[in-house]
């Protein structure tokens, strides 16, 4: 793959705008034709031109060019949320009385499509855990049509051995989707391991500001053009010009933001393993990871996303960890320039803490871009705050 020139150049006609460096945003809801012939061209088929933007607009072709190119992709649909992309590619994959297997607690926003959605449409999901890929085989149904993949999963960081459930998706002739936020093209390739249709929140490393929400789906030209002609321009969730520019901003700096952030998660990881305050820490890439060996095997690398375990015995002291950090920001997502901290106890109900269930005594950490040195005084200074 030629990183370099599919950030800097691939899709980027400077001729047509100046010479200007910087692509322009094009701000327009539509566009218009010389011809009667050439608008029923594009009424026929608005797949590969301009007609109206809530299919394609020349700002978000670029970014569809360089995020298709850099999954090793045909091509690549960009929506206004991840959460949109899921939406509109599991959509277009199923029927009323089909079925799908999705690994055990993907993303919350997939997992309500499978449990809250889909059902009233007839469409049924069994999950499973998805660190054996027997439990994929054994859960197959003759109505199974989708297997949802997320590997690793955003907060524990269970991995899927992804060409092996590939693999037997492929025997059976169903479709395989995976989400790709945590990894990124740069980490993991799932197209190359057999996946058909790769999914990312944009919102998160792509964007690496903070700044916009966006989702991408990649896979091969005909299974894309499906979705565009029916799912993307029927729910209407395409991205807005503004966004797609940012996000092109966003990814000139991807692989740079994603290496910071990967020397940094490896340091801190160290650091936090030493603690007497935890009791465990998650990191695909640690070597006392579970599935280390699997994650050394299809993953380049991982940036950002760690987990702790705290060793406490009250609701109280996680707390007082988490209010206690000065330069993590608390907050939901990731992938920006700042570091934040999620505590799994911030969704429970003060009284449903239980010390006995490890999850409920884990904070999620995002390493951003800022000095380690300051992040480790940070959390130092937070893990005293314990008592
Ligand atoms: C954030 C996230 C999503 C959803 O993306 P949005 O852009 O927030 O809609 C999906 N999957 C994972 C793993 C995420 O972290």
């Amino acid at each position: 793959m030629d990183l370099s020139f599919i950030i800097n150049q691939l899709g980027e006609d400077r001729e047509q705008y100046f010479n200007a460096i910087a692509p322009p945003i094009m701000q327009s809801s539509n566009f218009a034709f010389k011809s009667v012939g050439e608008m029923r061209d594009l009424l026929r088929d608005e797949y590969k031109g301009f007609l109206y933007t809530r299919g394609n607009n020349p700002t978000i072709d670029i970014l569809r060019k360089k995020l298709a190119a850099l999954d090793g992709a045909e091509d690549a649909l960009i929506f206004g949320s991840g959460a949109a992309a899921i939406f509109a590619a599991v959509l277009s994959q199923v029927q009323q009385g089909d079925h799908i297997v999705s690994v055990r607690d993907p993303y919350n926003w997939a997992g309500q499509l499978f449990t809250s959605i889909l059902p009233r449409f007839g469409v049924t999901t069994t999950f499973v855990d998805g660190t054996d890929t027997a439990n994929f085989r054994n859960a197959l149904q003759p109505n199974t049509r989708l297997i949802y993949l997320e590997s690793p999963n955003s907060f524990t960081f269970e991995l899927q051995d992804i060409a092996a459930v590939a693999a037997l998706a492929k025997e059976k002739g169903i479709v395989t989707m995976i989400d790709n936020s945590y990894c990124t093209p740069i980490f993991q390739r799932p197209h190359e391991l057999g996946i058909d249709l790769c999914l990312q929140s944009a919102t998160k490393f792509i964007s690496g500001h903070s700044d916009t929400m966006a989702g991408v789906l990649t896979g091969r030209e005909e299974m894309i053009r499906k979705i565009f002609m029916s799912e993307l321009l029927n729910i209407g969730s395409g991205i807005a010009p503004f966004n797609a520019w940012l996000l092109l901003r966003g990814l000139r700096t991807l692989e740079i933001r994603l290496e910071r952030s990967a020397a940094s998660t490896k340091t801190i990881c160290e650091w936090l393993k030493e603690q007497p305050e935890i009791e465990r820490v998650i990191f695909p890439m640690d070597p006392g990871f579970p599935q280390y060996e699997l994650a050394k095997k299809q993953m380049h690398g991982a940036a950002g996303l760690i987990t702790i375990q705290l060793k406490v015995e009250r609701r109280e002291q996680v707390e007082a960890f988490c209010n206690g950090l000065q330069r993590f920001l608390m907050a939901v997502s990731w992938g920006g320039h700042e570091s934040l901290a999620f505590p799994a106890c911030a969704s429970l109900a003060e009284n449903e803490f239980d010390p006995a269930i490890p999850k409920h005594r884990m904070v999620r950490l995002y390493i951003g871009l800022e000095e380690p040195g300051v992040l480790i005084s940070d959390l130092a200074q937070a893990l005293g705050a314990i008592n």
